[in-house]
């Protein structure tokens, strides 16, 4: 149980002050049956139903759910406009431009350092280990005064692999910013989730999106899970009605599918698993990165030239040769068995 974290040492001036918009659905707890306060058109669309109204601000019936299924309690659950958003309100709850810092543990996603820099706030680069590991000496050294989170991303994008948990555990223990663990491809993983350590960790934010495992990537739901306090001030700071209706409405259909979604899983790590194999006997494939994800990083001889042949097929993968500690690679997302054949017979052709 960590006991050393302070959230009002962390939060910035400007959000402890701050005063959040607020409906006057919000003060209004009782049933009306005229809606005259938030300016809407009381007649509707000609052309979408139901849309007329602003959405729930906190979106009540969409965490009910989510806390089903995940078990996390609802006060414990922000909804964002994708997870890209939960990034950024992190940033703008938490970091003073031009005065707090970040750590970033690249080869990582790169909408942390993009975030970093559209809020003007500084970020310090510890590299992940030759074999995509955390460098918890690196990581302590770099931390000062002023460094409010750190971002770790498990399975890692791009390199598709776990970040060991006792290391996670570790930074969680010994720092007290806010460690963000993204879970964006956690479903196809074996580990288990850092939501259940909510409680014995209240500097932990952990990061999940309907965008990988649940094929809603257009409809931009991510969750952020952290204790209630952190939580309350993501809702301080969030534009009111985040999520749309169409979203909150397609999101309630669509979580009923658990089981559905489970299968696809499955299918896309076996996909996963044939499709590494069958790259791996390559005489030009030098490795690929045992995966945790929905995607494998793969190192291989001449990777701009198979690339450009890919996109004269008509096939988009993305080139990540020139990112340090993944030279020579490409990043291949599992597609559908017919898609995976299809690359595996170009990739063939094309040596
Ligand atoms: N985190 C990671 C690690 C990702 O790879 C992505 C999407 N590529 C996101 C977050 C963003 O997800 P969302 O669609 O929920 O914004």
């Amino acid at each position: 149980m960590k006991t050393s974290f302070s959230l009002n040492l962390l939060l910035r001036d400007n959000i402890k002050k701050l005063v959040p918009y607020s409906s006057a659905r919000d003060e209004f707890k009782g049933e009306a049956s005229i809606l005259l306060d938030a300016n809407e058109n009381a007649f509707g669309s000609p052309y979408a139903r139901n849309y007329n109204r602003y959405p729930d601000p906190l979106q009540h019936r969409v965490k009910e759910k989510l806390h089903r299924i995940k078990g996390v309690p609802v006060e414990n659950i922000f909804l964002g406009n994708g997870s890209d958003e939960a990034i950024d309100i992190l940033f703008r709850a938490f970091c003073e431009p031009g005065r707090d810092n970040v750590i970033l543990v690249p080869p990582t996603y790169g909408m942390y350092e993009v975030s970093a820099n559209i809020n003007n706030v500084a970020y310090k680069k510890v590299n992940l280990t030759i074999d995509y590991q955390l460098d918890l000496d690196g990581i302590a050294e770099a931390i000062d005064a002023h460094t409010k989170l750190i971002f770790i991303c498990s399975p890692n994008n791009p390199t598709g692999n776990s970040i060991r948990r006792q290391d996670i555990e570790t930074i969680l223990v010994n720092f007290d910013g806010i460690v963000v663990v993204d879970e964006a491809y956690i479903n196809f993983s074996k580990q288990p989730s850092f939501t259940t350590d909510l409680v014995e960790f209240p500097n932990l934010v952990v990061l999940q999106t309907l965008s990988k495992a649940w094929g809603l990537a257009a409809l931009r739901l991510g969750m952020a899970f952290a204790n209630k306090e952190i939580i309350e001030i993501f809702n301080k700071i969030k534009p009111p009605y985040n999520i749309n209706q169409a979203t909150q409405d397609i999101v309630l259909e669509a979580l009923e599918g658990v089981e559905i979604v489970n299968e696809w899983i499955k299918e896309v790590v076996g996909e996963r698993e044939k499709l590494s194999a069958a790259l791996q006997v390559l005489p030009q494939v030098a490795h690929v990165t045992p995966s945790d994800a929905n995607f494998i990083l793969v190192k291989l001889e001449e990777p701009r030239a198979l690339y450009n042949f890919l996109v004269d097929k008509g096939i988009i993968v993305r080139d990540r040769s020139k990112v340090e500690l993944c030279e020579g690679c490409l990043r291949l997302t599992i597609g559908t068995p017919a898609e995976n054949n299809t690359l595996l017979k170009e990739v063939k052709r094309f040596y």
